[in-house]
């Protein structure tokens, strides 16, 4: 047995002696709801638990002033709704100082809401244990992969393992929505790093591409009448309706053209699917006697690596105008095209980045599985360190179910695993 292994070996020990812990960890986290927005309660605890390893502990909250003009910025539907004060980013930073590399562990506090909760069987912020899993709202997006990431560095500091670098221990705040004040600003604060773990719940699989998303708005107007003489004016639902059929037929179109073979491997469900057009919000009239004088949808694209925001506009637009064209109306009155949120642009990591074959080295030795290569079609905080920053970021995490729907959960032997490889790989990456 080389050295290596024999600190290796000592590390899976004492992760396995941890195991209780690890999973107290991740169903108090849980059972403090963190919903985008109000994330602080459960930063609070956070911090706590950092500054009880002895971790030094770094807190902000976002700047707008400084993030504004960054090429990815956007406004998140939850500043705009609740701003940045009390809501703080957390950093965990453990420094032995040398000539070492940083690796950052980084994963989201936030949650999106339960839904309805009548439908739960269990309580969605009860964090409860049972079957061999941890149930709640976030149990596996993502604070079970929080929970691991903290035990990792536990345990490693633990046993006193030297290291030589650095090792960033990150809560961000908003990734649910978009991620702007969480894991961007954190970056751009200057916690940067040579490369990223992001314990998402990626079923011990490799996540190293995130979509592009991009929300958007199309508003057309009527000209409004009695309804009595409807015939006297226009009528801007039946516009927005060409509007609909346009851009039902341009997602068609996209989705016999586009493929994302990594995606479509990985969930055999998403084959021909990797790009998807939704339109979520339709809306538009004042009163049912009035001949609507507005009309509005709004939409959700995503697509996987292969397009830029631009392009993918660019086709948006050039529907919106073909449809218009054939339209007297709509060629009088041009529909307003406008972005709502989530503007993102899509990142894809190289797999054959050392740093990544190494991880999945880790990995097979603690799963006896090696990771898949997955991802495209859903936009994570991954991007930025990957397009902003150039840090090879990969999401890696716990077994979870129903993500974002009723009765989420985590599998508790995968919270362990990921534990374990985190772990190791904090020995490997950083070796004193
Ligand atoms: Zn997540």
């Amino acid at each position: 047995m080389s050295s290596l292994d024999s600190v290796f070996e000592r590390v899976l020990k004492k992760v396995d002696e941890n195991r209780d812990q690890i999973i107290e960890l991740a169903s108090q986290l849980v059972q403090i709801p963190s919903v985008t927005g109000q994330e602080r309660d459960a930063q609070e605890f956070v911090k706590e638990k950092l500054a009880e390893m002895g971790l030094k502990v770094e807190t902000f909250e976002p700047n707008l002033s400084e993030l504004r003009g960054h090429p990815s910025f956007f406004e998140t539907t939850s500043y705009k709704k609740f701003g940045y004060n009390n809501r703080p980013n957390v950093i965990g930073i453990w420094e032995e100082g040398g000539d070492g590399r940083t690796l950052i562990l980084n994963g989201h506090i936030d949650v999106v809401p339960p839904g309805p909760e009548e439908e739960w069987r269990y309580d969605p912020w009860g964090g409860e244990i049972s079957n061999g899993r941890i149930y709640g709202r976030g149990s596996g997006d993502m604070k079970a992969g929080i929970a691991a990431m903290i035990y990792a560095v536990r345990a490693v500091r633990e046993l006193e393992i030297p290291i030589n670098g650095r090792v960033l221990v990150e809560s961000t705040i908003e990734e649910e929505d978009g991620g702007i004040g969480g894991a961007l600003a954190t970056l751009l604060k200057g916690y940067t790093g040579d490369f990223s773990i992001n314990p998402e719940p990626s079923g011990l699989d490799f996540w190293i591409a995130s979509a592009g998303v991009l929300y958007f708005k199309i508003r057309v107007k009527g000209r409004p009448a009695h309804a009595k003489e409807a015939h006297r004016g226009v009528n801007a639902i039946d516009k927005i309706w060409l509007i609909y059929n346009a851009l039902k037929e341009l997602n068609e179109e996209r989705q016999k053209r586009i493929k994302f073979p990594l995606a479509e491997e990985c969930e055999p469900y998403m084959k021909g699917h990797v790009t998807i057009l939704n339109i979520g919000v339709i809306s538009g009239g004042d009163w049912p006697s009035t001949v609507p004088a507005w009309a509005e949808i709004n939409c959700r694209i995503g697509w996987p690596p292969g397009e830029s925001v631009s392009d993918v506009e660019r086709q948006i637009l050039d529907k919106v105008r073909e449809v218009s064209e054939r339209d007297p109306w709509l060629k009088e009155n041009p529909p307003e095209y406008s972005i709502i949120g989530w503007r993102a642009e899509p990142s894809m990591i190289d797999t054959s980045d050392p740093f990544v074959l190494k991880l999945s080295d880790l990995a097979f030795r603690v799963t006896g599985k090696r990771p898949r290569f997955c991802g495209g079609t859903a936009g994570l905080d991954t991007r930025f360190f990957i397009n902003d920053f150039n840090i090879p970021s990969v999401g890696f995490g716990p077994i979870a179910h129903n993500i974002h729907g009723i009765n989420e959960s985590v599998e508790l032997d995968s919270i362990v695993q990921v534990t374990k490889v985190i772990a190791l790989a904090i020995v490997e990456l950083l070796a004193g």
